[in-house]
């Protein structure tokens, strides 16, 4: 057993650690709605427009619109359709129009209804407070949107939520699928952590040990409480989410996302955007991350397994894919949009030369990477076994998503983004 520690706890300590943090309060507590009305007041004007779904409003609707209207706000509502409602520019837009007489705007939902209050909070320039009713994802804390624009999701900065707030009762009723997901979202830390350090050695991109110290403490509490995830206990979904918003707030001061999205979210946009293009099916974000964490960290075992001895770096580069080959593959995936997509990719090809000094400079440093990168990485076993407990899939055919789609993100997907992670690592070293 690890030493136990109060819920909320690690978030009050990052917020003690650091100052002007933009989101200036992240409250988890059956209190959350007066808490979030208790802000408004201090902080904010006297109008709000509530965002909501029909399944957020059922969820929490009530306690976050009467706690505000005690606290005297005048209240509009912008409650979306009850099916699957997709997180788009127009309807991002929409919202806007529907808040551009508020003084505030209050997301009462998950991922999609977040990314909808915060696109128009920054458009309008107007504070969004965030009531969370899932934890399923990272993102209530992050300063960036996904929103598709013309079909196709993109991240976008944003101005970050003023303040968040979730009940853990009202998390621990949500769908368990989705906290399973967000247990697999946050785990992706670990394959994630590994992938932005190597790419710093490795090319020296940007590398900010600073923004990891926000997760100390958290993950051992997630490994331990995700069975009675499974269960539905709310000091357990108290714990998931949590550890969510401590991630986003990893990725706000990174000023990336590189801490908590390496290769394995890569698999999981492939999907996405093949979704958003095509139609085809997906799942929730947290889902697919969770299998493809899964096989990153698997990749990872196998890249840092290998003998320097038998690294032949000339046999390597020799066999990696020419540029028309990967253009012919880019064309294949993704037609309308292939230019783009190729221009991520060259953004991180390397020519001949320099792809062999980097298998060079991997094959003599192996032994220091693999130290460095044991402090982020976990067993692949113990990440699905938590997945397992906290009731989420954790192989691609229980995922609703196709399952060639999932098999080619396995390969393809290292070439829709510049971001250089364990899925260009393995590829460079022949692992598979
Ligand atoms: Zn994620």
């Amino acid at each position: 057993m690890t030493e136990k520690i109060p819920s909320g706890a690690l978030l009050a300590r990052a917020y003690a650690e650091t100052p002007g943090l933009p989101i200036e309060v992240c409250h988890i507590g059956p209190d959350a709605a007066q808490s979030l009305a208790d802000f408004a007041r201090a902080k904010c004007g006297a109008t709000c427009l509530v965002v909501s779904d029909e399944n957020t409003r059922e969820a929490a609707g009530a306690p976050v619109l009467e706690t505000l209207a005690r606290g005297g706000k005048n209240i509009s509502e912008k409650v979306l359709g009850g099916g699957h409602v997709d997180a788009t520019e127009e309807l991002g837009d929409e919202v806007a129009e529907a808040g551009a007489s508020s003084d505030f705007l209050v997301a009462v939902g998950a991922g999609t209804i977040c990314d909808l209050a915060k696109h128009a909070g920054t458009k309008l320039n107007r504070p969004v407070l965030a009531f969370a009713t899932a934890a399923s994802m990272n993102g209530y804390t992050s300063g960036i949107t996904a929103v598709k624009v013309n079909g196709l999701k993109r991240t976008t900065p944003c101005t970050p939520a003023l303040g968040v707030f979730a009940d853990p009762a009202v998390i621990a009723a949500a769908p368990h699928r989705m906290i399973a997901a967000g247990v697999a979202d946050f785990l992706s830390k670990c394959s994630a952590g590994a992938d932005w350090r190597t790419a710093n050695f490795l090319r020296g991109e940007y590398y900010d040990e600073n923004a990891l110290r926000f997760y100390e403490g958290i993950l051992d509490q997630v490994l331990e409480s995700a069975g009675r995830v499974g269960q539905g206990d709310p000091e357990a979904a108290g714990i998931v989410l949590e550890a969510l918003l401590l991630s986003g707030l990893s990725m706000l001061v990174a000023g990336s996302s590189a801490p908590a999205s390496g290769g394995e979210h890569l698999i999981s946009h492939y999907i996405d955007m093949k979704q958003a293009l095509y139609g085809t099916s997906n799942d929730l974000h947290g889902v697919q991350v969770g299998v493809a964490t899964i096989h990153c960290l698997r990749l990872w075992e196998k890249v840092l397994a290998l003998n320097p001895m038998t690294i032949d770096p000339d046999a390597l580069v020799a066999v990696q894919p020419t540029d028309e080959q990967v253009q012919t593959w880019i064309e294949a995936d993704w037609g309308p949009v292939a230019g783009e997509v190729l221009a991520q990719w060259r953004q991180k090809s390397l020519p001949g030369d320099l792809l062999r000094a980097e298998i060079m400079r991997f094959r003599d440093h192996l032994p220091q990477i693999a130290d460095a990168v044991r402090r982020d990485l976990l067993p692949a076993t113990l990440v699905a076994d938590t997945i397992r407990n906290a009731g989420g899939p954790i192989t691609p055919d229980e995922m609703d998503a196709p399952l060639d789609e999932y098999n080619k993100a396995l390969k393809f997907a290292r070439y829709i983004r510049s971001r250089f992670t364990i899925l260009d690592l393995a590829a460079e070293l022949g692992v598979e």
